[in-house]
């Protein structure tokens, strides 16, 4: 439901610049019967022959072959006296035909076999790109330039596994995410632990392979989420876009959550936040909920029992390790 909106939107701007192709070329082509008035009478003749021609396709569907030929012997030769006119005007060839950005599908956004042209796909993919909010930090952070090697390969505070077994374990379970995304599995992910472990990162890779495959992502911190509630619920600001924002929280193919329990909390907030959720659990669409909090923590936080309900419908992934903003550095 999502998509084809996204789809109408984009189609209609397909429309706008089919609009604005056909408007220039009559402009151009004022401009150019005023300068060589010859022109216009060869395109009146032109338009009237090719009348003429389906006219007696109908009236005479036996003999019709017959001045065809002679037909498209004078055709040609007004084409070539209008050629001639250009290019002593000066003018290029070209200059009275329709420019359409895309000439595959001539702005339609579809082939002539029915299938979608490759602009279309790509403005699909460039809309989905602005609305996850991600854009430009896709571009450095994604699975190709994930580098395992910057996690410790030893014990940490007691745990079994090393961090970087433990964040291989994760990427590889975030993967499944992602090449599983399609299947109604009920696969939602929780990022836990301190800052500075990768829970972003990881959130990242997974946001870009994603809208490479054409999904609509939105990556929102859970404070800038509160925002769009509070906005849209006291009104401050009635313009529909904040409602396309609102909307787009339920919408999404995925939403991640950044930064859950960070944000100045009451109980309309939490039971705003859970609605949303808990929605996207009942429509099946996925979550990821990022977080410095413990499961624990975030009970305490967001006291409300279905919410937890909600938490359990989550797999837990734990980041553990020395922070990497400052590691990275001591490595290699
Ligand atoms: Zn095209």
């Amino acid at each position: 439901m999502m998509y084809s909106q996204v789809l109408k939107d984009i189609l209609m701007e397909y429309e706008k610049k089919r609009d604005k192709a056909i408007y220039e070329q009559r402009i151009r082509t004022q401009k150019v019967y005023k300068k060589i008035p010859r022109i216009k009478a060869i395109d009146k003749e032109i338009w009237e022959t090719g009348l003429s021609i389906s006219k007696s396709i109908i009236d005479n569907p036996e003999s019709y072959k017959e001045n065809l030929q002679k037909v498209r012997e004078h055709m040609e030769k007004l084409k070539m006296e209008k050629a001639y006119l250009l290019t002593e005007g000066n003018i290029p060839l070209d200059y009275l035909d329709i420019k359409y950005e895309c000439k595959q599908c001539e702005d339609t956004g579809y082939l002539s076999n029915g299938d979608k042209c490759n602009c279309l796909k790509q403005s699909l993919i460039n809309k989905a790109y602005k609305m996850s909010n991600v854009e430009s930090v896709l571009k450095k952070e994604n699975f190709q330039t994930f580098n395992i090697d910057i996690f410790p390969d030893e014990q940490f505070e007691g745990e079994s596994m090393t961090p970087r077994e433990n964040m291989v374990n994760i990427s590889s379970i975030c993967e499944g995410f992602v090449s599983n995304f399609n299947e109604n599995n009920e696969e939602n992910l929780l990022f836990y632990g301190t800052t500075g472990l990768g829970k972003t990162f990881m959130c990242n890779c997974i946001a870009k392979a994603l809208l490479d495959k054409n999904k609509i992502v939105i990556y929102q911190t859970a404070f800038k989420i509160l925002e769009i509630i509070e906005r849209r619920r006291f009104g401050r600001d009635e313009n529909r876009f904040d409602d396309s924002q609102y909307s787009l929280l339920f919408d999404a193919d995925l939403l991640i959550i950044d930064d859950l329990g960070t944000e100045l909390s009451n109980s309309f907030t939490n039971a705003e936040v859970f609605n949303i959720v808990n929605t996207r659990l009942i429509n099946g669409t996925k979550t990821i909920i990022s977080t410095n909090l413990t499961p624990k923590e975030i009970s305490d936080t967001y006291t409300d029992r279905v919410f937890s309900r909600v938490l359990e419908k989550f797999i837990p992934l734990r980041f553990y390790g020395p922070d990497l903003r400052y590691y990275r550095w001591e490595v290699k």
